[in-house]
């Protein structure tokens, strides 16, 4: 088993979702479970959807429309006009809207948690949907049975037991799983969050339980380079990597991977790939003992 993992900027349109599915579909003699973010920059869409909540302001119904319109324009883009897709994100949206009436809890991290997570729902929705009825059979897992933690909301620590024992036990079995980043749930079942940009952490915690045999995390970089291309011109791809170096840069923030990935990976020496998704036949990094 392989796990996978694409970040917002792999799907934050039509094209990247259709650019997933090729590349999903080269490894399709592979098992895999695949780990997706939410689309582009919607998680912060979701947090402002959280302070407009919270502020009683009027524009929080403005912003859910467009949260909406956001998912079904891209999923326009690739289904047809009669597609279950449509309703599946319409009843998210209606979910995401009962639990804000419903809420009474002040408590902001915590309302947070539960609301933050219907980004991620809303990508697997879509992704799982879009494989499926292009041939490439999948089922959809809801990363929150599985990814157990405390109730420390946006910033949840993992209870590994519990989380493995869900992974061993309940996990179907199947050859292309598709689950959400970020997400997990405490001893009650609410939602909570791992921190911002934790999906590269989802993916090292299935890989853990799973004794996968690696984890690819796919980036809109050809890897992970000597520096943030964002800030340098002239940077260098690494192609291999210690764990020990990628904690180092990911600890100093090398933000190309999330510092809390790597330990889980090094513990069972699961080798970690970083590659492109916009070149996805190149070898980006390896990360290894
Ligand atoms: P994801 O789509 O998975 O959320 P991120 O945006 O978190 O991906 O990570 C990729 C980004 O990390 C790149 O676009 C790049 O700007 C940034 N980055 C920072 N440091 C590095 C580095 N040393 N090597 C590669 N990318 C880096
Ligand atoms: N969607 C979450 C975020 O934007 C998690 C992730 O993308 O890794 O922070
Ligand atoms: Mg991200």
């Amino acid at each position: 088993m392989k796990v996978f993992k694409f970040g917002g900027a792999s799907v934050k349109n039509a094209e990247g979702v259709t650019n997933v599915f090729k590349i999903l579909e080269s490894f399709k003699n592979s098992k895999l479970l695949v780990v997706i973010s939410a689309m582009g920059k919607t998680t912060n869409a979701l947090e402002r959807i959280v302070d407009l909540y919270f502020a009683k302001d009027n524009a929080l119904n403005q912003d859910i429309d467009a949260l909406k319109r956001f998912h079904v324009d891209i999923a326009s883009d690739i289904f047809p006009n009669h597609h279950d897709v449509f309703e599946s994100i319409q009843g998210i949206i209606d979910d995401l809207l009962a639990t804000l009436k419903r809420n009474k809890s002040t408590q902001y991290d915590f309302v947070y948690d539960q609301i933050v997570s219907y980004g991620e729902l809303l990508s697997t929705t879509i992704v799982s949907a879009y494989l499926n009825q292009n041939g490439l059979q999948n089922i959809y897992v809801d990363a929150r049975e599985f990814i157990k933690t405390d109730t420390t909301h946006r910033d949840a620590k993992v209870d590994w037991e519990t989380t493995q024992s869900s992974i061993k036990n309940n996990l179907p079995e199947h050859n292309l799983i598709i689950t959400q980043g970020f997400i997990g749930s405490d001893a009650n079942n609410f939602t909570t969050t791992l921190g911002r940009e934790g999906s590269d952490y989802s993916a090292g915690i299935f890989a853990y339980c799973l004794n996968a045999e690696s984890v690819s995390i796919w980036k809109d970089v050809p890897g992970v380079l000597n520096a943030d291309p964002r800030v340098f011109e002239e940077t260098q791809l690494l192609h291999h990597i210690s764990y020990g170096e990628a904690i180092e840069l990911a600890f100093y923030g090398a933000s190309v991977i999330h510092p809390k990935t790597l330990q889980p990976l090094q513990r069972k020496e699961i080798p970690l790939f970083v590659k492109s998704f916009q070149n996805p036949e190149e070898e980006g990094t390896s990360v290894k003992k």
